[in-house]
């Protein structure tokens, strides 16, 4: 058995925690299974997905440009180049990471799935690991619903689809949160139809309903987007797959085929598979790991973090979580976290972005006021023909709190930033409105939202 003084189990945002750990000339040991290291993110996540998607808001831009008077025309969309660079960049990070952990001092790196066997003792390839302190950092992964047959079908999920060598001709996309709906953009722009499948009522749930119609409403121009629609059957067919739904609503059931399928419904967390009941760590009902505001679990050392604890599962809150947990145990400081404005984006076609309450949530504990204001009515927005497109912005009456913010359209991810500055600094509406704002820039839309709040 060899003793550390510190596991962290997880090498992505974990691995902030284990360099950190490492520079204090701590004796560290860094897991993970592997075969890709650098987590979720990297590998199965943002970055690939983000690649591709790039490329999708290209053609669509192209596409699109009509509307400008420009008539453009696509001849060739190299669907195997344009995967085989996101696999190429992946595979140098690899080369990068495994270089990195070789230099590393201090460090020892065990590749390999971890369980834990006692209460701090984990064991990886055979090898027992004890740890003063432990940090689990283990991720999550596709979560697969219990659907009829699926068992029987070979269905894509978010990492399996970023192997694919050829672009299937016709796709069908089981559930309607952000990752269905980003790689529906891609694989739509490549000029696959998609079809999406999503039980509830409206698409990407966590967002106002208004930008999930909006949303609803522009993908379907380019797929086929079904909502109350519950797959309750997958088989396989002569040309591909046949799934059978169900309306939620109407309770009527439809066929829809496809030459391939893809999961895309959630993320489960891997706690399982780490077997952290054997250290007497606790999971609520959902499987993602019991954590109080200093990410501490229910044993005195444990540590969990990012998509292991289930609270905000993105890569950035996952870092600053990592961050914390590493300040707080290797500088002796006692930060909690705050998940007040967590900022998220969704890259599909149209962009969305978000941070704080919905205007549904901020009612049950505020008196609010509502903005709303079109891309279209600031001066950069017309020029771009941008007409649907829009901000909202959620203020708590009496004061110039921003409790939430909320954009639809082009560059809402860059948009949003400003908007959590100002709320992670304790700025509320009137500190955005103070900073000029180069016109005619879309960001104008943020000062003009706030300023549009009314009695609602
Ligand atoms: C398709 C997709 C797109 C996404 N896009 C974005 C985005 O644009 N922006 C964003 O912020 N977030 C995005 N996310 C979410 C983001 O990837 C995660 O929130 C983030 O990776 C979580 O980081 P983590 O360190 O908690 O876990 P991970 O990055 O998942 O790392 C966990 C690591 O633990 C290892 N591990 C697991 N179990 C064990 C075990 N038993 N023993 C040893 N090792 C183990 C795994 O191999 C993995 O390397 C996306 C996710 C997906 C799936």
């Amino acid at each position: 058995m060899k003793s550390y003084d510190a596991i962290v189990i997880g090498s992505g945002a974990g691995a902030i925690i284990s360099d950190e750990a490492a520079s204090k000339s701590l004796k560290v040991a860094l897991v993970d299974k592997g075969p890709l290291i650098g987590g979720t993110c990297l590998n199965w996540g943002c970055i690939p997905s983000k690649m591709l998607i790039y490329t999708a808001d290209r053609i669509v831009e192209i596409e699109e440009a009509t509307k400008l008077g420009i008539e453009a025309e696509i001849k060739n969309i190299d669907f195997h180049s344009i995967m085989e660079r996101m696999r190429q960049s992946r595979q140098e990070s690899q080369a990068h990471i495994r270089e990195g952990l070789k230099q590393s001092k201090n460090l020892d790196f065990y590749e390999g799935a971890g369980y834990f066997v006692g209460d701090y003792l984990l064991e990886v390839k055979k090898e027992k690991l004890r740890g003063e302190k432990v940090f689990i950092a283990s991720g999550s992964r596709p979560f697969i619903p219990p659907i009829k047959g699926s068992e029987n079908v070979d269905y894509l999920t978010n990492e399996s689809v970023l192997e694919l060598k050829e672009r299937p001709d016709s796709l069908i996309i089981i559930g309607g949160g952000y990752i269905a709906v980003e790689f529906g953009h891609f694989f739509a722009a490549m000029g696959t139809k998609v079809t999406i499948l999503e039980m509830a009522d409206r698409l990407v749930l966590s967002e106002e309903p208004e930008i999930s119609d909006l949303l609803k409403s522009e993908l379907s121009k380019r797929m086929g987007v079904y909502t109350n629609a519950l797959a309750e059957e997958v088989k396989e067919s002569e040309h591909g797959v046949v799934v059978v739904t169900k309306n939620t609503n109407t309770g009527k059931r439809r066929e829809f085929a496809a030459q391939r399928i893809m999961m895309a419904v959630g993320r489960r967390s891997n706690a399982d598979i780490l077997r952290v009941e054997n250290t007497g760590v606790e999971t609520d009902k959902k499987g993602f790991i019991k954590v109080n505001e200093y990410l501490e679990t229910n044993q005195k050392g444990i540590f969990a973090i990012g998509d292991a604890n289930g609270q905000q599962m993105f890569r950035h809150m996952a870092n600053r979580e990592a961050e914390i947990v590493a300040q707080n145990t290797f500088y002796g400081t006692k930060i909690k976290v705050d998940y007040s404005a967590v900022p998220h984006a969704v890259y599909s076609h149209p962009q969305v972005a978000s941070v704080g309450l919905t205007e549904a949530k901020a009612r049950e504990d505020y008196n609010i006021i509502v903005g709303r204001m079109k891309y279209f009515d600031i001066a950069k927005g017309e020029a771009m023909m941008e007409k649907e497109g829009f901000a909202k912005a959620i203020v708590e009456k009496g004061s110039d709190t921003i409790l939430g913010f909320h954009i639809i359209g082009p560059y809402a991810p860059e948009l949003i930033q400003e908007v959590v500055n100002a709320m992670t600094s304790g700025g509320g509406t009137e500190e955005l409105g103070q900073g000029i704002h180069i016109h005619p820039a879309l960001s104008e839309l943020i000062p003009t939202t706030v300023n549009s709040v009314g009695e609602s």
